[in-house]
Parts: C-alpha cells; structure tokens; sequence
C-alpha cells in the first residue's frame, strides 16, 4: 500500500503525516514514512541544489529533471524495498508535486512533466493521494507564522505562482478522482486526521 500525501505550501502535510503515523504505528502496522524530494542521502542533495535560494538561474526543465532523479533514486532505494516487505509508505510528496508544480504552474505541461517521471517511476504510482487543499493565502500566512521552517526557493514565488499549483492540483483530481482524493486543508488539524481516516478505512 503505497499512499502519497500531496499539496501546497502550508498545507500541513508534515503535521498530518506526524499525526497520521501515530495512528497507523497504533493499530500495529508496519508503515514507512518518507518524503521527497530527499529521504536518502542522494535524493537530500539534490533537494539542497533544487531548493537552495541562491540558485536563482535554475532552468525549469533542469528542476523538473532534478525532481524526477531524486524521485528515482529514493523509489528504488527506499519505497520499492519496504513495499516488498509488506510495509504501508506513506510519502510526503510525489509525481503530483512535480505535475502541479513544474507541469502545470511553471509551464511546462504536465504531460510533458509526466513522461520524463514515467522514465524515473516507471509503473510505480500511488495506491491513493491525500491533495490537502488550502487556499495560498492561508497557506503561506501559516508558513509565515511557523518557527523553524527555512525559507527556501519556492517560497519567495508570488501568490499566482501558487495559485497555479492549486489548479494544477485540482487538474490532476478531475482526471484521476479513484486515485485522488481532496482533504479540506484549512480545517484543524485533527478534523483533516479525521477525514484521511475515513477515508482510509473505507477503501482499504
Ligand atoms: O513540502 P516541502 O516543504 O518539503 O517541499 C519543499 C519545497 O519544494 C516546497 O517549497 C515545494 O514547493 C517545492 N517543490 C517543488 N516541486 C516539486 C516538489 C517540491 O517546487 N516537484
Ligand atoms: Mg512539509
């Protein structure tokens, strides 16, 4: 069972997947958490090149390459193993990041975006998505409420900018919505817990 939790900055996917784990590891399952782009030493560095401010000439195919690399290398050297040993694996992003992100709200197609991460993921997608749906606004007002989050590249992009990773999401939902699921994100954090629950025990 291979579950992603995807959406926009300040959406609280690292709260959930904290909550979300206490409430899996509870019922006594085995479960794998890990985020992208990072979770291996690899997959980190190259979060740190794709990430780090300073790199401000960063190209868009060039960071929609880097994701995929990453993603590669984390899938093979992390998810593939612990679904082999039955673990559940839940990822704090995935393909849809970088079909919202790079695809829809860089402009490069998401179509396009898709066929260099089928290259990367080949047929290893998600058994079911969590898009935590949050307006930007409210977003990036948490971010910049939050202590101890660095600001990286992505957060110094305008309120459009993020505005069009919330329509690619949405995109992404219309045209798989067996795999994708939308979770109100501006609800507390402990209704959102709720609401995965639900979900999760009505379809697993
Ligand atoms: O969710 P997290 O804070 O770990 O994401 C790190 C950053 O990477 C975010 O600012 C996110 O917008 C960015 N990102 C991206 N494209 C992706 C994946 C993440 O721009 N495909
Ligand atoms: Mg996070």
């Amino acid at each position: 069972l291979f579950l992603t939790i995807e959406g926009g900055e300040g959406s609280g996917k690292t709260t959930l997947i904290d909550s979300l784990a206490k409430s899996l590891q509870g019922l006594g399952k085995q479960v794998l958490f890990t985020r992208e782009p990072g979770g291996i030493p690899i997959a980190e560095q190259i979060r740190g090149v794709v990430l780090d401010k300073a790199n401000t000439a960063m190209d868009a195919r060039t960071e929609a390459l880097l994701y995929a690399a990453a993603r590669r290398q984390h899938l093979v050297e992390k998810v593939l193993p612990a679904l082999a040993r039955g673990e559940i694996v839940v990822c704090d992003r995935f393909i849809d990041s970088s079909l919202a992100y790079q695809g829809y709200a860089r402009g490069l197609g998401i179509d396009e975006v898709r066929s260099i991460n089928d290259f990367a993921i080949g047929e290893h997608m998600p058994t079911l998505t969590f898009w935590l749906d949050i307006s930007p606004e409210a977003g990036l007002a948490r971010i910049h409420a939050g202590e101890g989050r660095e600001i990286n590249r992505l957060d110094l992009e305008g309120l459009a900018f993020h505005e069009a990773v919330r329509e690619g999401y949405r995109r992404l939902m219309t045209a798989e919505p067996d795999r994708i699921v939308r979770i109100d994100a501006e609800q507390a954090p402990e209704m959102v817990l709720d609401d995965v629950l639900a979900i999760l025990n009505a379809r697993i």
